[in-house]
């Protein structure tokens, strides 16, 4: 457990399969919400209570979405701000899966940086491909490790929430193998949180 996540304690529930379908009508967003319809929700208990109702917490006009398609892997290690080398903090959380499982936007917004993996670009090393997708209201979400891009996606590219926009991979440190999405979620374009508080964790993902 890390720091963050041992001061909060939890509120699970059930999630509204009707509002999800109508909030996401395009077609490629058809799986992430199928996924929620079946999802729980986890959101911290330091909120009023009314607060805490399905219905309102969901808020799916403006909160993200799960970011990965949830099969055949789906294990999320709860390893946000865990010391990393160099002095550094983990940023974001790590979702374990198989090679090439949909990566897909949280939200809609701009495509603002693109890092290829063995560039020269600014922690390429470390980030392997990666994406960092801001919306409209600032708030910015990253995508680290990605074993390549959907085919006509570029830095400046306007996406969808729900679009698929990349694929899991071992780049840059991941280490050979170990495929998984490292994903970061930064609100109002500030210090990343732990995305786990503010996401709907669907109900095939394991956390640990
Ligand atoms: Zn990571």
């Amino acid at each position: 457990m890390t720091p963050n996540s041992s001061r909060t304690r939890f509120i699970v529930a059930t999630a509204l399969a009707g509002v999800a379908m109508l909030s996401w009508p395009d077609a490629s967003t058809r799986a992430s919400a199928t996924a929620a319809t079946t999802a729980i929700v986890v959101t911290p208990v330091n909120v009023p209570a009314d607060a805490a109702r399905p219905a309102q917490r969901l808020r799916l006009g403006d909160g993200p979405i799960f970011p990965m398609q949830t099969t055949p892997r789906c294990d999320i290690l709860d390893n946000f701000a865990d010391p990393r080398s160099g002095g550094r903090t983990h940023e974001g959380v790590d979702i374990l899966a198989t090679r090439d499982q949909e990566i897909y936007a949280v939200t809609d917004g701009t495509l603002t940086l693109q890092v290829l993996a063995g560039s020269s670009g600014a922690g390429a090393s470390l980030s392997g491909n990666l994406w960092t997708l801001t919306a409209p209201n600032g708030s910015y979400s990253v995508y680290a490790h990605l074993s390549g891009f959907a085919a006509g996606l570029s830095a400046g590219s306007v996406v969808r929430r729900g679009q698929l926009i990349g694929y899991v991979g071992d780049t840059g440190n991941a280490g050979p193998g170990n495929y998984h999405l490292h994903f970061e979620w930064h609100p109002g374009g500030g210090a990343a949180v732990n995305p786990l508080a503010v996401i709907v964790i669907p109900r095939e993902c394991a956390v640990y």
